[in-house]
């Protein structure tokens, strides 16, 4: 597909080389010139209309992508947080999205070491927005409501620096325990980081967690966040585990008006471990596609778990080929290259 566009420019240009009227301008136009419009350029600014994530013109859109694994200093997976592993997914993967997961709890998160793991999360931003790409920043915590003032902080900063851009989507809270009530303590925790970003920028979209790891979002479409644009809220599944049960949570919101977005699922358990299951992924995928829900697949990692996307000792920087990807890797990588212009598989 890609050899086309790029044909018919060349046969554009015969006219003017033949008339020797090609000046420097045009050369390096040529030259320059994308083979395909990148996502953002393509969708523009994002925003929430009557219970789904919608580009510029208010279409339903649905977007594919990668989310990194925890940035913790340290952990081994921090080496993927370089620019050349987006620039791989955007394109070699074909991937519209992805997500950076700044560590926010436990020793070397931000709590401890901010300035190392904001550089990581800002590492992914920049380079996501010179490839045209979404890119979702992550206060990967389960405990968010224990740093509030931490939150704000960062996310003030990620607000100055990316809030004009249409590439940011903010995740405020990973993944609330499911001790930890909505109504009183993830609702509460939400609108508070809400009014300090709208502060700032008045209106990327804001993705909300929701209790017990972004699964009861049947509680937050009984009592949604209202008074402010362009709320979307997490659901996370992982298909080995979560399969009837949770995709009937997932369409209650839905029935009821939520903008749903999986900021995070695996092919795998919920532990992270795990064979793939392949026939419960593709029932997941088929409720996203239906309901054009975006999602980001974890991880993209290297650690010994049937979620991560690579083998043991693969390369940080892009380059991936098959000999790098696990089977979950394989599998996931198909699927964000085709989505939205392939069927699924049958099987
Ligand atoms: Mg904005």
């Amino acid at each position: 597909m890609k050899i086309l566009p790029a044909l018919r420019l060349f046969l554009l240009s015969i006219p003017v080389l033949i008339a020797g009227g090609c000046t420097n301008m045009d050369a390096q136009r040529a030259q320059t010139a994308p083979l395909h419009a990148s996502p953002v350029a393509q969708y523009g600014a994002l925003s929430v209309a009557e219970g789904h994530i919608v580009d510029a013109a208010g279409t339903p859109v649905s977007l594919a992508g990668p989310s990194f694994f925890w940035s913790t200093t340290g952990w081994g997976q921090e080496r993927f947080y370089n620019a050349d592993a987006v620039r791989f997914f955007a394109e070699d993967w074909n991937a519209k999205i992805v997500r950076a997961a700044m560590a926010a709890e436990r020793e070397g998160s931000y709590l401890t070491d901010p300035d190392a793991n904001a550089a990581r999360a800002f590492t992914i931003v920049d380079a996501a927005i010179e490839n045209g790409l979404y890119v979702v920043v992550d206060w990967h915590s389960h405990r968010a409501e224990e740093n509030v003032e931490e939150a704000i902080a960062f996310f003030r900063e990620v607000a100055t620096r990316y809030g004009d851009t249409p590439n940011l989507i903010y995740e405020i809270y990973n993944e609330p325990l499911d001790t930890t009530d909505w109504a009183t303590i993830v609702k509460p925790y939400s609108e508070t980081l809400i009014e300090e970003i709208r502060k700032i920028d008045p209106d990327n979209l804001i993705v909300v967690g929701s209790q017990s790891w972004d699964q009861d979002v049947d509680k937050a479409a009984d009592d949604p966040i209202t008074g402010h644009e362009n709320i979307a809220y997490a659901i996370h599944f992982y298909a080995g585990s979560h399969k009837d049960e949770l995709m009937a949570k997932a369409q209650y919101a839905i029935d009821n008006g939520l903008a749903l977005m999986a900021t995070e699922w695996g092919t795998v358990n919920y532990d992270g471990d795990g064979p793939v299951d392949r026939a419960s992924t593709l029932a997941w995928l088929k409720l996203l596609q239906d309901n054009s829900i975006s999602h980001m697949n974890w991880a993209v990692s290297d650690a010994p778990e049937g979620a991560a996307m690579f083998v043991v000792g693969a390369p940080a920087s892009g380059d991936w080929t098959d000999a790098h990807l696990t089977a979950s890797g394989q599998f996931v990588r198909e699927i964000i290259r085709n989505w939205g212009t392939k069927p699924l598989p049958a099987k």
